[in-house]
Formats: structure tokens, C-alpha cells, sequence
């Protein structure tokens, strides 16, 4: 197949999550699809590996839930068609400062989506979440029902096996260093070229480069992306002894949640590793993905959860002890918090979409942007309603502000 001159419909440059939900939207549709890593597959130096990540239509942003709503229904059908489960259902509680922005935002944007949704005092989240959740009498929570629990390693696996059941080649442990439009009088379409030597053609291509994109697109192209790869750590806490199954998703039907405030805290229910659950800081250090620290967040950090853990918990889960496992993953920071999806433009016209910065909170909707990437590049434009101007480069050219929003980030992050 290399430097064959065999042409492919698409290259789709990277098998993170995005990379393989695209590979996967691509090869259903008949076409034929090439998608390349430059690690192993299901490698653990990137975004998309681990044990879970939460889905939730509870979004400051309006344009958010619409697409969480259409990737629920997709991974259920991916899921059909695998034959096993990757996403586990839940609900969803946000809480957090009656006058915190974001939050309000959630409620206005569920108003707005007409996403059912329930808000409650301190006293009514205690009682829903019969004590488990205790939150301070000027604090809010949030209910909603679409929630949950998807299994990342898992999930790629199976876009993966998905995509090659409908065609699709893979190849792991190729780096692409040189992405060029070749003249139409040669043919036209675009030539991928490797470290190891090799050149693949398509007619089209997809960049899922995911902390790699701002540095692989200034290298083929020269054009920059605001996209800053920002290492963060998982923490996982354990439960008190006799309180186990109270945490657990099922039977204990204890919801993901995020904490709107500083810190952002965000959670999943106990799922992966029994008698753990999973608390980690939505933030981290700003990175070299090929020069990582490998280091759990400062100790600072974990002092700010194991507070937030004895507040809300309570001596429900052990604060003191730490916690039990860390593990560490890559976040592609964009400066408004919004996903980059759009033509790369240039000599490429139409022929090459970039797919990155998302922002630590892309892994729910892949299958929708899986599907997204392939419509540019097939038909030009997106269909179901998704308002794709969140999404594209100009937003930054008349500086570095993106998307104009009235609340704070919710990813912290820092330099050192
Ligand atoms: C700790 C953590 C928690 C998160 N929690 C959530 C959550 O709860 N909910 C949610 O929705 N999202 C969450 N996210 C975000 C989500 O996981 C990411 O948005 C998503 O995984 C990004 O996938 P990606 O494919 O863009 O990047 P990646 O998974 O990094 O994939 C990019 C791939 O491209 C490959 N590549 C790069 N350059 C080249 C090259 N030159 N040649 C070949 N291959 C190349 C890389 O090796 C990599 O495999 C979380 C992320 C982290 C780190």
C-alpha cells in the first residue's frame, strides 16, 4: 500500500478519539478511508485514554447540548453495531454559588435547549442524593438527566474495529511529517509523507492531532492554531469501608457531576475501580506533549480537592488518605474554551479540515464531530442544525479572545 500511488478518499492524520469517530463516520459512508498514528493504538500519551469520561447536556454554552443530545443517539447506534457497551447511563448534577455565572448559564442554556432540568437548594440536594452530597446553604444544584459515564480506551477500541469493518485501514507507529496539496495536473488531492519514508495520496484529509495539531499544522503549513497542550492529572479517591455501593453508578444510580466555582471540580461515579471514585481539578500545567513531566498535580492542588471532598462528602469518602490512583492526560486548551473544526484553507481549499482543541471536553460529543468532519469534506457543509461559527480559525484573527462569553474558563491552567 505505501508509495504505491494508491489513492484514499480520505487521511485521517492521528487515532485519538476524533481521528477514529472519523475514520469510523467515513468508512460508513462507503468511502475509502486510511487513518495513521504515530504511536500505538489505544497509546496512554495523548487525550483519549482511560476509564471514563462523564457526558452531560448541561453546558454554559447553548451550542453545546444540541450536539451532546445528537452523540448520545450515536453512540448508542455505534454501540448496536459493536454489539457492547461504552457508555453507562447516569444523571447529572452541576452545583455550585447561586450567583455563580456559569452555572446560571447552565439554567438558561437548558431553558434555551428545553432540556428538562430541575434546580435545587442545599436542603433538596442533600435530600435527593439521600446525604451523600452535602453543598452550602448559598449554593444551587442542578439536575439533569442526560448523564453518564463513557469508557474512553474502550470507546476508541471500537471505532477503531468499527472502521475496519467498514473498509477502513489502519496503521499505528507512523508519524506524518508533511502534509502537501498535489497539482491538479497530477491529479490533484493531497500527499502525506512519514518519518519512516513513506507517502500516502487522498482526496481529502482530516488533521485529529489532538495536543500535537498547533505544532504538526505550523510544521506542513505554517499557519498557527491557539492551541495549548495542558497536562492534567485524574485523581481517584477511596471510599470509606460500608459506604462502597452508595458511590457506585449502579445500584447506587450516583450521578457525574461538575462543581461550578474555584476550583472546578468535576467527578464520576464509582465504576472502574470498585471502591474508588474518580475527583480531579478541571485544570493543569501547560506542556510539550513530547516533553512530559509524567507528575501528579502540586500538592496545593490536592489539598484544594481533599477540602472540597471533606465538604461535600463529608466522612462518606477518606479525604486524609489522598488519593489512591493518578493518572496523567493531555488537554488541548483553545484561549475561549471552543473546539476548532474548520478548512484549514490556503492551497488546500476544501480538501483539508483540522479537528482539535477540545478543551477537555470532547471526548462525549466524537461521534458528532466524527460525523461533522466527514460532511465538510464530502458535502461541503453540516447538516443538523449545528451552528459551526463557534468552530472556526477567523475567530481568532482579530486577536486571541475567540468566542465572546459573559462567564469565566472553566479550565484553570498555568505555565508552571
Ligand atoms: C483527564 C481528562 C479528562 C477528560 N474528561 C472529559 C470528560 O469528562 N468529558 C469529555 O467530553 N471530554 C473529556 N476530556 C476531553 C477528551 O478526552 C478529549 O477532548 C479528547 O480525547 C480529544 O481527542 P483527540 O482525538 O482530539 O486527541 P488525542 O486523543 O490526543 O488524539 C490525537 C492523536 O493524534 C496522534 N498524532 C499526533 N500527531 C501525529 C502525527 N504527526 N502523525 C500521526 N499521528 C499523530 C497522537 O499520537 C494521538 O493519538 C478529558 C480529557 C482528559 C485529558
Amino acid at each position: 500500500m505505501e508509495n504505491s500511488g494508491e489513492k484514499f478518499d480520505i487521511i485521517v492524520v492521528g487515532a485519538g478519539v476524533m481521528g477514529s469517530a472519523t475514520a469510523y463516520a467515513a468508512s460508513k459512508r462507503g468511502l475509502k478511508v486510511l487513518l495513521l498514528e504515530q504511536f500505538d493504538l489505544l497509546h496512554f500519551r495523548g487525550s483519549s485514554h482511560g476509564e471514563s469520561r462523564t457526558i452531560r447536556a448541561s453546558y454554559p454554552e447553548n451550542y453545546y447540548p444540541p450536539m451532546v443530545i445528537e452523540a448520545a443517539k450515536l453512540w448508542e447506534e455505534a454501540e448496536l453495531e459493536a454489539g457492547y457497551n461504552v457508555y453507562f447511563k447516569t444523571s447529572h448534577l452541576d452545583f455550585g454559588p447561586s450567583d455563580n455565572p456559569s452555572l446560571l448559564h447552565v439554567i438558561s442554556s437548558c431553558e434555551i435547549n428545553k432540556i428538562d432540568h430541575r434546580i435545587l437548594d442545599a436542603h433538596q440536594v442533600f435530600d435527593e442524593m439521600s446525604g451523600r452530597i452535602k453543598i452550602p446553604d448559598d449554593w444551587i444544584g442542578v439536575a439533569t438527566e442526560l448523564g453518564g459515564i463513557i469508557k474512553p480506551t474502550k470507546a476508541v477500541s471500537m471505532f477503531q474495529s468499527l472502521a475496519m469493518k467498514h473498509g477502513a485501514v489502519i496503521r499505528d507507529r507512523i508519524e506524518v511529517k508533511g502534509i502537501e496539496p498535489i497539482d491538479e495536473q497530477e491529479g490533484g488531492g493531497i500527499l502525506i509523507s512519514t518519518t519512516c519514508g513513506n507517502q500516502f495520496r487522498s482526496s481529502k484529509c482530516a488533521i485529529t492531532a489532538g495536543a500535537w495539531m498547533k505544532n504538526l499544522v505550523k510544521k506542513v503549513t505554517g499557519k498557527h492554531l491557539p492551541i495549548q497542550p495542558v497536562e492534567t492529572s485524574v485523581f481517584y479517591w477511596r471510599i470509606k469501608q460500608g459506604h462502597e455501593s452508595d458511590f457506585t453508578i449502579s445500584p447506587g444510580k450516583f450521578p457525574t457531576f461538575a462543581s461550578y466555582g474555584n476550583p472546578y471540580i468535576y467527578g464520576t461515579p464509582s465504576l472502574e475501580f470498585p471502591g474508588l471514585i474518580k475527583i480531579p481539578i478541571h485544570g493543569g500545567l501547560e506542556c510539550n506533549p513530547d516533553e512530559r513531566k509524567w507528575k501528579a498535580a502540586k500538592e496545593v492542588i490536592i489539598e484544594e480537592i481533599r477540602e472540597w471532598i471533606r465538604g461535600r462528602f463529608g466522612d462518606l469518602v477518606d479525604a486524609d488518605g489522598g488519593p489512591v490512583i493518578t493518572q496523567s492526560c493531555l488537554y488541548s486548551m483553545t484561549p475561549d474554551e471552543d473546539y476548532v473544526i474548520d478548512f484549514l484553507g490556503g492551497e488546500f481549499g476544501k480538501n483539508l479540515v483540522v479537528a482539535g482543541g477540545f478543551s477537555g471536553h470532547g471526548f462525549k460529543m466524537s461521534p458528532v464531530i466524527g460525523k461533522i468532519v466527514v460532511e465538510m469534506l464530502l458535502d461541503g457543509e453540516v447538516g443538523g442544525g449545528v451552528d459551526m461559527k463557534y468552530f472556526k480559525i477567523e475567530r481568532f484573527d482579530g486577536g486571541l479572545n475567540g468566542n465572546a462569553k459573559s462567564f469565566a474558563d472553566q479550565v484553570c491552567f498555568s505555565s508552571s
